[in-house]
């Protein structure tokens, strides 16, 4: 069997050192005579799977005590409904970056439930860079002010964090959570679908600052109210068990075998470099975003003609190299480099691209 290098956007590649764990522990885990997906959430055993989970994260990314983490479903589509619910209780308003189709989302969720606010935007240039920001534009009242930090269909990210002031800031960082060291204190609210960089598609990992866990909008359901979740563990209904037990094996991954955040950052960098560089040389190739705010994971580039772009995709998928056609709304190509890809596939893949521009220049 071989596997391909993987640069889809998410689900995305997971570490084999994972997958091989999953594996040898799929009959039996650790002696109990079952695989994890056949356990009650309820059992001894499986609660130490969560609790290990949530511990590992926190140690990873350096989670202050006055932070709830949860593990939920619904993906971070559902959080785009969830904040404003929770959150929009005291002047019912939001400020929004526009920086994309996952930010421009959780905007217009926002309307149908409270005042969403458009602080800036990047439409006007395809979303190819990230607005400067003036807070004296910001609403000073606002019950939150939402930022999508890494955009996955763009391939920009923040290099600043907006100045907020008193307001929380609220980030979707469903693709480049555990990428790099981030100050959680900063932070009200972040929030990541875990099919990126945390383990398969099906779990939603929020991590809220405890005051902010308060009474929700009048009418909104149990299952969309963080206090619910937070006053239960995370286990007010069947949470999705598999994929936090996977989540677990990834933060050892971190921990462990890569040295923690600090590490992953540099070896991303450098994987990043390694693409970004050649894109910068090469006479066929050309990256889509100002560079400036480049981001580590995600890489949009394209040659300037559409039939050389769908032949290169089909070439590479040919060789191995698989998803890297662009998003449906952008064309090209796009590479995403999530943490579990290494760096070989990356330098692999330059070379290819390297071949390709020699034999069709
Ligand atoms: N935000 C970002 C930045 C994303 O990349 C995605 C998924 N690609 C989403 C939100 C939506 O996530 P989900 O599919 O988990 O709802």
């Amino acid at each position: 069997m071989s596997r391909v290098m993987n640069f889809s956007a998410g689900p995305s590649m997971l570490p084999e050192a994972v997958l091989k764990k999953a594996a040898d522990e799929m009959l039996d885990y650790n002696g109990s005579g079952q695989s994890v997906m056949e356990m009650s959430h309820r059992s001894k055993t499986y609660q130490a799977i969560i609790d290990e989970c949530e511990s590992l994260l926190r140690e990873v990314m350096n989670i202050p005590d006055n932070y709830e983490v949860l593990f939920l479903q619904g993906g971070a589509s559902t959080q785009f409904a969830m904040l404003p619910l929770n959150l929009a209780t005291k002047s019912g308003s939001a400020d929004f970056v526009l920086t994309g189709q996952w930010a421009k989302k959780a905007f217009s969720e926002c309307k149908k439930l409270a005042n969403a606010h458009e602080v800036a935007s990047s439409a006007d240039k395809t979303f190819t860079y990230i607005p400067e920001l003036d807070p004296s534009t910001f609403d000073k009242n606002a019950d939150y002010f939402h930022i999508c930090m890494n955009n996955t269909i763009y391939g920009t990210k923040y290099v600043e964090l907006p100045d907020t002031g008193d307001v929380p800031l609220v980030a979707d960082v469903s693709s480049c959570i555990l990428s790099e060291p981030i100050d959680v204190s900063k932070f009200g609210v972040l929030y990541a679908g875990a099919q990126k960089n945390m383990g398969p598609a099906g779990l939603t990992v929020v991590i809220i600052r405890k005051d902010l866990i308060g009474e929700p909008k009048e009418g909104t359901p149990t299952m969309l109210t963080y206090k619910t979740h937070a006053e239960n563990g995370s286990m007010y209904n069947t949470p999705p068990t598999y994929a936090i037990y996977i989540c677990k094996l990834v933060l050892e991954w971190i921990k462990n075998d890569i040295g923690g955040l600090e590490k992953m950052k540099e070896r991303n960098e450098r994987k990043a470099n390694m693409l970004y560089d050649f894109l910068d040389s090469s006479k066929m190739f050309k990256g889509t975003v100002e560079k400036k705010y480049r981001s580590l994971m995600n890489i949009p580039f394209v040659t300037g003609n559409e039939e050389l772009d769908a032949k290169f995709v089909k070439e590479a998928a040919a060789a191995g190299f698989v998803n890297l056609k662009g998003h449906r709304t952008v064309g090209g190509m796009r590479a995403s480099i999530y943490n579990a890809m290494p760096e070989e596939g990356v330098k692999a893949l330059v070379d290819f691209m390297k071949d390709f521009e020699a034999k069709n220049a």
